[in-house]
């Protein structure tokens, strides 16, 4: 097959219809609502945050905030002026690998330590017991693990991931055991809550914007993919199975997971490419959602495009014969996502940016016509992603009737795809245009990026704590 008939099928192969969307918002629609009536093991998981208030922009005070994510441990101060502004400090620090293996005693003390170092540095004034119990430093505890959550403040680790392997701490209280660790070091401090990042990203835009707009939905575009959404109680029926809702709560924060929509790729496209790539990942089956939208695949479903024509001879004709076996074209997860950015970007007339990229993974040498070609299927790529993405924030937006209730529906994001992709924002927005259900209502959708979800978010998720 020659290379414009090689692209015009991987074109196709990546469309995504105006007519397929309208189906999607449905499909998702339901799944979601199936997802608030009841746990089941490949269901879309919506679970409940127990966060029953959103921001106004006007919540104050000094609160602390951790986050426990991939490698490192993050402890933050933010100082909430009550103006939608705050200020924020913070240390970071990479947690050793012993730790990250070792006995759940250390591991906590370790995180305590951390906090008392911050609290030295950053607030020498509050690192002593002798305040009385009103002056505990509130604190939220973003937990970027598996966890079956119960309350604001309690939730049981179910697994680790990303490398951890601390077998006496699974099934026990994170919040507690955190809780107790801090205590023990006579630490003034109160973990009041367990946040989900994408609960984060939603209550720190909801701060910023005030009463300006609603903001209904928080989504991150990163390494992985996911979003949460304010919704009536009322419409959740699961949560009845909870003694720990407040009874004056009119709304939860639910935690979608929606990087495991359509686990049984019922309805998502299911390229050559997607099926392989499946089956390289630790968990075949599952995330399949995230699989065709985030950071940490749409390189690798690039790099898997490339091979495939490469070896077929359909692109990179005068390159193949120097190529080194170790390339990273050849090699699985070896092209990062930035390669679409980069690609995006280079508005060169003999693309010369994307010659580079090329360069780096073991390309040295290309026509105009295949860096051209590229430069489509990076597209293509990336098209796919964000117009998934818009099909499912409608589908939210359609459950919770956003348009009926609110003149203006704000969206806050946050994530290296929405941070750095070029106009990734606006191939969002076409896609929502497109829509049946949203149209012209496109222009009644505010979106905005909400850096520092986790730590701003953490702290007002303490700061509602009561
Ligand atoms: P996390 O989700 O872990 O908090 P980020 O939001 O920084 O982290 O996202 C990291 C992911 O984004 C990685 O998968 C990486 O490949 C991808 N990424 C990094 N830089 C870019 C970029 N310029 N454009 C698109 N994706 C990027
Ligand atoms: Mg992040």
């Amino acid at each position: 097959m020659n290379l414009s008939s090689a692209l015009e099928r991987t074109k196709r192969d990546f469309l995504v219809t105006n007519q397929y969307l309208d189906n999607l918002v449905n499909f998702f629609e339901k799944e979601a609502r199936e997802g608030l009536q009841k746990d089941s093991e490949r269901s879309l998981p919506m679970l409940p945050s127990f966060v029953t208030q959103i921001p106004n922009g006007s919540e104050k005070g000094l609160f602390l905030a951790a986050d426990l994510g991939g490698s490192n441990f993050r402890v933050c101060s933010v100082h909430l002026n009550g103006d939608r502004s705050h200020e924020l400090k913070q240390m970071k620090w990479r947690v050793p690998n012993e730790t990250m293996k070792g006995s759940a005693a250390k591991f906590w003390t370790y995180l305590a330590k951390c906090i008392q170092d911050f609290l030295t540095e950053h607030h020498p004034e509050q690192s002593s017991f002798e305040l009385d119990g009103n002056s505990y430093l509130k604190m939220g505890f973003t937990f970027s693990f598996p966890i079956r959550q119960t309350a604001l403040n309690s939730g049981t680790l179910i697994r680790w991931t990303k490398g951890y392997a601390i077998e006496d701490a699974v099934g026990t209280d994170v919040c507690e055991s955190l809780q107790t660790a801090v205590r023990a070091l006579n630490l003034p401090v109160d973990v009041v809550a367990i946040v989900n990042d994408t609960v984060g990203c939603l209550l720190a835009r909801s701060y910023e914007t005030g009463s300006s707009a609603q903001t209904l939905v928080g989504c991150i575009l990163g390494t992985g993919t996911n979003a949460a959404y304010s919704e009536k109680i009322s419409r959740i029926p699961k949560l009845a199975t909870y003694d720990s809702v407040p009874k004056s709560a009119k709304v939860m924060v639910v935690n979608t997971e929606w990087g495991s929509f359509d686990n049984n790729v019922k309805f998502l496209p299911n390229t050559e490419y997607d099926q392989a790539l499946d089956l390289m990942t630790p968990n075949p089956r599952f995330h399949m959602f995230e699989k065709r939208v985030s950071g940490m695949f749409l390189g690798e479903i690039l790099r898997r495009v490339l091979e495939s024509f490469l070896k077929k001879g359909t692109i990179f004709t005068s390159a193949k014969t120097s190529l080194r076996k170790d390339a990273d074209i050849l090699t699985p997860w070896s092209i990062d996502t930035s390669f679409l950015s980069y690609s995006a970007a280079d508005g060169s007339s003999d693309l010369t940016g994307i010659q580079q990229e090329l360069t780096k993974i073991g390309i040295s040498d290309s026509s105009l016509e295949e860096r051209q070609a590229v430069k489509e299927i990076c597209h293509v790529v990336a098209l796919r992603s964000a117009r998934l993405v818009a099909g499912i924030i409608a589908g939210l937006l359609k459950m919770t009737k956003a348009f009926e209730k609110f003149e203006v529906v704000d969206i806050g994001m946050d994530g290296a795809i929405i941070e750095f992709y070029p106009h990734y924002e606006e191939m969002v927005r076409e896609a929502l245009r497109s829509l049946r259900f949203v149209g012209a209502n496109e222009k009644r959708i505010t979106i905005g990026i909400s850096r520092d979800g986790s730590g701003i978010g953490a702290a007002l998720c303490a700061a509602m704590a009561g």
